[in-house]
């Protein structure tokens, strides 16, 4: 229930394109969202996968269609109906490979192409690793393209939920927009899931 001085929006959702090079962990950030588990092992994403993410926040709920795909394909080789309506999207590279760093500026301009001026994040993604290639300071990109920068480990579930914050907070025009627990809705159906086998196994009447 909203507080008197907080005014809900409607239930919103959006389509949040994710691009980045292959390897750098797309598939494996969105997975995490869903079901918590950390994907060990590596299959490109063949064709298209769009998975809702639903968040509660203070002004309601919000859910992201996160459109996810083979980071293989050259940046033309995804065609533009990939993009096509991207509301917000993220940018992932690998701070461990230059490589995938050096390709953002490519994946901005074509996501920009097809979308226009929307809200992005960059991230840089596996923080945990140990033989870390791309330093921080050296990430300048975004202060140029004025995207927000976070850094994140989808294995050791670090800053996961800042980049969907950030969108949120621009698609919803307020920057105190905040998650309220639980976070995830997922979360909360399988809360509410486990309430009701309760439920049902305590009314039991034959017991
Ligand atoms: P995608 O091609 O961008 O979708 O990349 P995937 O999600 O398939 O991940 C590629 C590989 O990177 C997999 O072996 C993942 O286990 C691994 N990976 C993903 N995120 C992380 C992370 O935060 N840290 C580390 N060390 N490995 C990760
Ligand atoms: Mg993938």
């Amino acid at each position: 229930m909203a507080l008197p001085s907080q005014q809900t929006v409607d239930y919103r959702s959006f389509k949040l394109v994710i691009v980045g090079d292959g390897g750098t962990g797309k598939t494996t950030f969105v997975k995490r969202h869903l079901t918590g588990e950390f994907e060990k092992k590596y299959e490109s994403t063949i064709g298209v996968q769009v998975h809702q993410l639903d968040f509660f926040t203070n002004r309601g709920e919000i859910r992201f269609n996160c459109w996810d795909t083979a980071g293989q394909d050259k940046f033309g080789g995804l065609g533009d109906g990939y993009y096509i309506d991207g509301q917000c999207a993220i940018i992932m590279f690998d701070v461990a490979a230059r490589l995938t760093h050096k390709n953002v500026a490519a994946w901005h301009r074509y996501l920009c192409r097809v979308c226009g001026d929307i809200p992005i994040v960059l991230c840089g993604n596996k923080v945990d690793v140990k033989n870390r290639r791309v330093k921080a300071k050296e990430v300048t990109f975004h202060r140029k393209k004025n995207l927000q920068y976070c850094e994140i480990s989808a294995k050791s579930n670090c800053n996961l939920e800042m980049p969907f914050l950030y969108l949120a907070r621009k698609l919803a025009g307020d920057p105190s927009l905040h998650f309220v627990d639980p976070v995830l809705a997922i979360t909360r159906k399988m809360v509410s899931a486990v309430n009701l086998i309760v439920v049902y196994y305590t009314s039991d009447s034959y017991l």
